[in-house]
């Protein structure tokens, strides 16, 4: 099994090394991310361990890339914190799995153990329905080629919508996913932001894909594929 190991910490990059070498692993080391893009899509690996701080671009990036170049190796990403949105960001770049920072070989082992047994899966990063595509990772959106310019809730909303195409989203449901729990502005905030999402991504271009179902809540339509507005 070979494994690609990208960590600018010396120390780190060095016990990794050796913990996996004893393992039997095969294991090629860079400390940047861009040898780490090079060599991941160049050479055949069976697993990248993958640092989140890197000196030139960040693991998220790295991440982004690989599966922007079609490259599907499972990748472990380590996390210096604790945080939540770390973890989001990663999975939304097209990581497996993540780790956080310090962590116990035994643990970092299994993990790698697991994703290998799943191999490589294609899993594009990129959300789309019809032409409307969505890239949760870079946080923008298209109409075809048109670039959306949407506010935080509008991308919240939209991308919501995408990844339930097809489907009859609650005002509940929207209320609960985009806002949280607590909210308690406003009761037609769903209906207010669906109105300004429709500004954007339907009016302009002549289509009318995000309906009001009467009675249950919003659906974004699947368009068939071609002449059907
Ligand atoms: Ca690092």
């Amino acid at each position: 099994m070979r494994v690609l190991v990208v960590e600018d910490e010396v120390r780190t990059s060095a016990l990794l090394q050796r913990g996996l070498a004893e393992e039997g692993y095969a294991v090629d080391a860079t400390a940047d991310g861009a040898g780490a893009v090079w060599q991941a899509t160049e050479f055949g690996y069976d697993v990248v361990v993958l640092d989140v701080l890197l000196p030139d671009m960040d693991g998220f990036e790295v991440c982004r890339r690989l599966r922007a170049e079609g490259c599907w190796v499972p990748v472990l990403m380590l996390t210096a914190r604790d945080a939540v949105i770390d973890r989001v960001r990663g999975l939304d770049a097209g990581a497996d799995d993540y780790l956080t920072k310090p962590f116990s070989f035994a643990e970092l082992s299994a993990r790698l153990r697991a994703l290998i047994r799943r191999g490589a899966r294609e899993r594009p990063v990129l959300l789309q329905v019809g032409d409307l595509r969505l890239d949760p990772a870079s946080r923008r959106a298209w109409r075809g080629p048109a670039e959306l310019e949407l506010s935080p809730k509008e991308f919240a909303l939209l991308e919501l919508f995408l990844r339930h195409p097809g489907q009859v989203l609650t005002r509940t449901h929207i209320l609960e996913s985009v806002w949280d729990y607590a909210y308690d502005g406003v009761s037609n905030v769903v209906d207010q932001y669906v109105a300004y999402l429709r500004r954007k991504i339907d009016r302009p271009f002549g289509v009318k894909h995000l309906e009001t179902v009467r009675g249950a809540g919003y659906r974004l339509r699947v368009p068939l594929l071609s002449g059907t507005g």
